[in-house]
């Protein structure tokens, strides 16, 4: 079902309006559609992250009070594998003495309240059994990590051009039927299924 609803994405997808506040009911050719809209906005949050690596300078907010952190070890360690990619991303960091580290700036889109509970899920991801991998896979991870922090939280209610928005975005994306974490988006009903439901077909 999932391959179908890939395959079948159009632009004529039509949001009518919202399941729980959490999920987008939508309409197209084909039927009926669910989108998660969590699901929908970390995929295209990691999609842009990914692209950001390629040198173009990170939409970053500066925090009004730089936040310090004490790092573990562990982090510590972890810290220098990171911060290169954690700055690309739109994070400003500074190494102060010892194991204590200053954020200065971070990504645009991720709440400051996020800054700190992400900094040190990246690091320690990265201190795990993360080590030493492939750079590609450990971009993934952090990337990954910024959508899921930075991403619409669920009973969030949405107006009729943030769903537009999401919609429009999420096909433009490299894989728009599955979240970062690999993740159905998309639940369809086809007319199909509707008419067989009501036995019609
Ligand atoms: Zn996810």
């Amino acid at each position: 079902m999932r391959d179908g609803a890939a395959k079948s994405l159009t632009s004529n997808i039509r949001p009518l309006g919202q399941l729980e506040d959490s999920f987008i009911i939508a309409t197209d050719a084909e039927g009926l559609l669910l989108i998660d809209q969590r699901g929908a906005h970390e995929r295209i949050l990691f999609d842009k992250y990914r692209r950001l690596e390629a040198s173009r300078r990170p939409d970053s907010q500066s925090l009004l009070v730089p936040e310090t952190f004490d790092l573990t070890p562990a982090q510590a360690a972890a810290f220098g594998e990171v911060s290169d990619e954690l700055e690309r991303l739109g994070f400003s960091l500074m190494r102060l003495s010892g194991r204590t580290v200053a954020v200065r700036a971070i990504p645009a889109d991720l709440p400051a309240t996020e800054a700190r509970n992400l900094l040190s899920e990246i690091l320690d991801t990265v201190d795990g059994e993360k080590r030493g991998r492939a750079r590609e896979s450990l971009r993934d991870e952090i990337a990954a990590s910024l959508a899921r922090r930075a991403a619409l939280k669920l009973n969030t209610a949405l107006t009729q051009e943030k769903m537009r928005w999401l919609i429009d975005h999420l096909l433009l994306t490299s894989s728009p039927t599955t979240c970062p974490h690999g993740h159905p988006i998309i639940l369809r009903l086809t007319k199909r299924d509707i008419e067989r439901g009501f036995h019609r077909a």
